[in-house]
């Protein structure tokens, strides 16, 4: 029997969990005879009632761990933790806010099951509910990036998908702390299905993301996977040096013939302006990604734990490793 791990990080859900627990398990309940699962929720530091639900549910139910951040460290540290405490031969990830389809699960698992692919992800096809400026954004950004870098990333794609465990070995391999997800699965290939789904508005509680934090995380994915900013302030420079030489030639045979003018002043002040601008900009895009050296040279671990309880399922999944071998 193949084993599943789900893993879900938690900000402020106290609402969702204990839901999300029950309608996940409707649906293992139907395909029990096939894989067995776990789920690990890991909770990031919520300020609200989750943790101590968690820790619940966790001593409640022998399939569930619970990983208890000592802060809020985000969520891709939430998920790189449930990775790496994840034993299954394919590892789930899911919001808890129920905004990912537990029914999709199953057909995940069948469509692991059948072999063909190591990757099964989710891919919303429509942004109800979401304001248009965001969705503007979110569209233009996908575009950008992929035109810019080499993985490609399809516009909607979330976290939500299933991830045979060679993936996650290899993801697990990824050790940078500027860690874009949604980069980074799509960076270490295999065999990827696409399973389509209407949006669905998060069960309750807040989204945490505000536009500018969402700014942020476009800014974090293209500076993590493309050096092609820095390129464009070379291009920039070649093309700006070339015309200011034509500009030189000008003004240099204009001065030998016509003899000096003091006209020009406009034109100074806005060269200067223009110039100056373009150059802090570049000079802020250097430091993007100076900064982000800056953290990974630091290499500080990349979450701190209070507590951990893990489901008892770790060791019965070492005894299944060994009975799928033999
Ligand atoms: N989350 C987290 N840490 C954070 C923010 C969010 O673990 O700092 C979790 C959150 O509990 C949820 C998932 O990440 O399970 C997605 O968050 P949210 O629903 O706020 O994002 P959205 O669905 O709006 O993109
Ligand atoms: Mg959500």
């Amino acid at each position: 029997m193949k084993f599943i791990s789900i893993v879900v990080p938690c900000f402020n859900e106290e609402d969702n969990v204990e839901i999300f627990y029950d309608s996940i398990k409707r649906v293992f309940d139907k395909i029990q005879n096939r894989v067995m699962f776990e789920i690990i929720y890991v909770n990031d530091g919520s300020t609200d009632r989750t943790g101590a639900i968690l820790k619940r549910l966790s001593s409640e139910n022998k399939n569930v761990s619970f990983i208890d951040f000592s802060r809020n460290f985000g969520k891709e540290a939430a998920m790189l933790a449930g990775l790496e405490a994840a034993s299954g031969d394919a590892v789930v990830i899911m919001d808890a806010d129920l905004q990912h389809p537990p029914e999709l699960v199953e057909q995940m698992v069948n469509e692991w099951l059948s072999r063909e692919y190591d990757i099964i992800y989710a891919r919303r096809t429509d942004r109800k509910g979401e304001p248009f400026l965001r969705s503007w954004f979110s569209r233009n950004f996908y575009k950008l990036i992929n035109g810019i870098s080499d993985v490609q990333i399809a516009n909607g794609a979330s976290d939500f998908r299933l991830m045979d465990r060679k993936v996650v070995e290899n993801i697990l391999k990824l050790k940078e702390r500027n860690r874009f997800s949604k980069g980074l699965f799509e960076w270490v290939g295999f065999n990827s299905k696409c399973i389509e789904y209407s949006n669905i508005e998060r069960n309750a509680g807040n989204t945490s993301w505000s536009f500018v934090k969402l700014v942020k995380y476009a800014i974090d994915g293209i500076v993590s996977f493309s050096t092609a900013p820095l390129q464009w302030a070379t291009i920039f420079g070649f093309f700006t040096a070339f015309t200011a030489f034509l500009y030189m030639l000008y003004v240099i045979i204009s001065t030998v013939i016509f003899g000096i003018s003091v006209n020009g002043y406009a034109s100074i002040v806005s060269f200067l302006l223009f110039f100056g601008g373009i150059q802090l900009i570049f000079l802020g895009i250097i430091g993007e990604y100076i900064g982000r050296i800056f953290i990974e040279v630091k290499a500080r671990p990349h979450y701190v734990i209070r507590e951990q309880i893990l489901s008892e399922f770790k060791t019965i999944n070492e005894d299944h490793k060994e009975l799928s071998r033999v």
